[in-house]
C-alpha cells in the first residue's frame, strides 16, 4: 500500500525530529548547566545561612563588649570613691577590694569569650569568603556553557526545522484520517508503525493470527496490531 510506504517515510523523519529533542536534552552542556545552576543554588542558599550565623556572632562580639564596658564603669565608680575626701572604713574597703577582684575576673572571663569568638568569626569569614569565591567561578562557568548550550541549542532547532519540512510536505500526500491516526497513535506510543516481519508484530513481538497476517500482506486496509496497537507494516 503506497499510502503505508509514505507513512513509513514520515515516521522516519518524525522520529528523526525526537532524536533531535532527546539528543538536545541529554546534551552534554545541559547537564553541565544543570549542575551548575543546582550547585549555585545551593550555595546561595548556603551563603545565606552563614551569613546570619556571623551576623548573629557578631552581635555576640558588642554584647560581650558592651558588658565589660559596663563592668569597667562600676569599677571606675568605685575608684572615684576612694578619691572622695571622706575616708571609707575598714569594712568599705574590705568591701571595694572583694567586689573590685570579682569584677576584674569577670571582665578576664569575659575577655576570654570575646578572643575566642574572635577567632571563630576569623575562621568563619574564611570559610565565607572560600565559598564565595568558589560561586564567583560556577557563575563564570555557568555564562560560558550558557553560551555553547545556545548555540547547540539554535543550531538544533534549525536541523530540527528543515526535517520537519521535508516530513510535513511529505505528510501533504497522506490521507488525512491516516494522519489523525497515526498522531492519535503517537500520543501514547512511538513507533507508530510496527514492521510484521515473521507473522510477528515488530513492536510487541507477539505473534499474529493468520488471517491478520494475510490482511497486512495484501495491504488493502490499516490493520492495527491487537496487542499493542501499531499499524502494522509489511515491507514486501
Ligand atoms: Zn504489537
Amino acid at each position: 500500500m503506497e499510502q503505508l510506504d509514505m507513512l513509513w517515510k514520515y515516521q522516519d523523519l518524525d522520529l528523526l525530529m525526537d532524536q533531535y529533542v532527546a539528543d538536545q536534552r541529554n546534551s552534554d552542556s545541559r547537564k553541565k548547566l544543570l549542575k551548575l545552576k543546582r550547585y549555585l543554588v545551593k550555595q546561595d542558599n548556603y551563603l545565606v545561612r552563614l551569613d546570619r550565623e556571623a551576623q548573629r556572632k557578631s552581635s555576640l562580639c558588642d554584647k560581650i563588649r558592651q558588658e565589660c564596658d559596663t563592668i569597667r564603669s562600676s569599677m571606675e565608680t568605685e575608684r572615684e570613691k576612694l578619691s572622695t575626701d571622706e575616708a571609707p572604713t575598714m569594712v568599705d574597703l574590705d568591701a571595694m577590694e572583694k567586689s573590685g577582684i570579682e569584677m576584674k575576673g569577670q571582665i578576664l572571663k569575659k575577655e576570654a569569650s570575646l578572643k575566642q569568638l574572635l577567632q571563630e568569626m576569623k575562621v568563619f569569614q574564611k570559610k565565607l569568603d572560600d565559598i564565595r569565591e568558589k560561586v564567583a567561578r560556577a557563575k563564570k562557568d555557568y555564562i560560558n556553557v550558557k553560551k555553547d548550550y545556545d548555540a547547540e541549542v539554535a543550531k538544533m532547532r534549525q536541523e530540527r526545522a528543515g526535517v520537519k519540512k521535508k516530513r510535513d510536505s511529505l505528510g501533504a500526500g497522506i490521507d488525512p484520517p491516516l494522519l489523525t491516526k497515526y498522531r492519535n497513535i503517537k500520543a501514547s506510543k512511538t513507533p507508530v508503525l510496527s514492521v510484521m516481519e515473521n507473522n510477528q508484530c515488530g513492536g510487541c513481538f507477539i505473534n499474529l493470527a493468520s488471517l491478520v497476517v494475510q490482511k497486512v500482506r495484501n495491504g488493502e486496509k490499516i490493520v492495527e496490531c491487537e496487542n499493542c496497537g501499531r499499524i502494522l507494516y509489511y515491507k514486501g
